[in-house]
């Protein structure tokens, strides 16, 4: 039995990860709930799974689920929630669905409580990626990616000898803006960005998945998870998102992680690992006509990619504030503040007001991810 404590819970992750729950009640049980304040959905969710505690971390929501809610599950509220549930004594597996750097301390935390880690929060690796692995190792911690990409690439990675690995290939659908012109792509609205081709996904990741941010933070997060550098990941553009990713040996071979694009099955693989059990969703159909296209990215007119493999080659704290920036400009984008190309000219304008660097500790990150914060929005303005 697998105990979870789900950070996120009524996102695109955290539903989808309380979906495989609901199809093995015989493996999970979730002790620990907490949503930022969709308050509506994770009463629901308590009510079904009647978890030790719950948290909300937007205070008027916790006071207005506080008011009408008197079962037996112990509601938290703020920050302190998320550090609650990761260290909840109960919990073996911390599943980490919220969005954003918001992660790091309660991944911290998790680690040092000795939980493994289901990884969906890619930024929090992207930020702290040092300090988040060292920590693992130091606490004999397993951080378990559910990213599709990722996981794909550790379900190739099963049983070889890194030293017989060249490189990763990380595919990337492209996104919505995959086929527009250069000049069209100046004008795309928030709009345009949310009609993703191939994935259903939170807002902000959406919007990454269209200036191809959301590539180069999985290019970064892929050097932190399997311990490869910069010169041996590579990203390849695949629309129809079925090859999860590949991995290429030292001898040319290239062994890739294949299946319909559903978040359900590399979550429950983590949730399962090393265990493959059943999962109810439309698999893969060979009987039906299957074209899979690849092609280079277009790095001159989604330039974000590059910069995440500069950022991730340049280390420190460079990440960390590549991450914070693009994560302001994201949201400001989605308020109409800015215009798309307007995120990538933050970031860059946020990296290159950065000083020099501190120590790289758990404050030290912190502060940073502030300072960049404070910075895109002080541009923004
Ligand atoms: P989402 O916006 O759908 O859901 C986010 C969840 O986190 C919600 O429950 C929200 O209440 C909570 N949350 C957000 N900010 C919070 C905060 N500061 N404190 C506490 N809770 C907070 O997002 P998503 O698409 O599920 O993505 C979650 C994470 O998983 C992201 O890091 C994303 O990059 C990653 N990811 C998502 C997908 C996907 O298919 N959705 C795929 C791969 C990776
Ligand atoms: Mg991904």
């Amino acid at each position: 039995m697998k105990y979870l404590s789900i950070l996120g819970s009524t996102g695109s992750i955290g539903t989808q990860t309380i979906d495989v729950v609901n199809q093995h009640p015989d493996r999970f049980i979730i002790v620990a709930l907490v949503a930022h304040h969709n308050i509506d959905l994770l009463e629901q969710q308590i009510l079904a799974h009647e978890p030790i505690m719950a948290g909300v971390v937007d205070e008027s929501a916790y006071k207005a689920l506080k008011s009408r809610y008197h079962g037996p599950t112990k509601l938290y509220c703020g920050e302190e929630a998320l550090i609650a549930a990761a260290t909840l004594q109960e919990a073996t597996m911390v599943i980490t669905a919220i969005v954003g750097a918001a992660g790091i301390s309660s991944t911290v935390e998790a680690i040092k409580a000795g939980k493994t880690i289901g990884l969906a929060n890619k930024e929090t690796l992207v930020a702290g990626g040092f300090l988040i692995t060292s920590l693992a190792k130091e606490h004999n911690v397993k951080i378990l990616p559910i990213d599709s990409e990722h996981s794909a690439i550790f379900q190739c990675l099963e049983g070889q000898v890194k030293e017989n690995v060249d490189k990763l290939i990380i595919t990337a659908s492209g996104g919505p803006l995959r086929t527009w012109t250069r000049e069209q792509i100046q004008t795309a609205t928030a709009a345009d960005c949310l009609r993703h081709p191939t994935w259903s996904m939170g807002n902000k990741i959406t919007i990454d998945s269209a200036s191809l941010f959301n590539k180069g933070l999985e290019v970064i997060e892929a050097h932190w998870l399997f311990d490869f550098d910069f010169e041996h990941i590579d990203v390849v553009v695949h629309p129809q998102s079925i090859v999860h990713s590949m991995i290429m040996m030292k001898d040319g071979a290239i062994l890739a992680q294949l299946g319909n694009p559903d978040m359900r099955e590399p979550i429950q693989y983590a949730m399962t690992y090393p265990d493959r059990i059943p999962l109810v969703y439309k698999t893969l159909e060979f009987k039906e006509l299957l074209e899979l296209q690849f092609m280079p990215p277009r790095y001159d007119d989604f330039p974000a990619l590059k910069l995440a493999f500069e950022v991730g080659r340049q280390g420190g704290f460079k990440p960390a504030v590549f991450n914070a920036a693009n994560e302001t400009a994201v949201y400001a984008f989605l308020e109409d503040k800015i215009s798309f190309p307007q995120i990538y000219q933050t970031v860059t304008s946020v990296l290159d007001a950065m000083e020099s660097e501190d120590d790289f500790t758990l404050d030290n990150l912190l502060a940073i991810d502030q300072w960049a914060r404070c910075k895109a929005s002080e541009l923004i303005k």
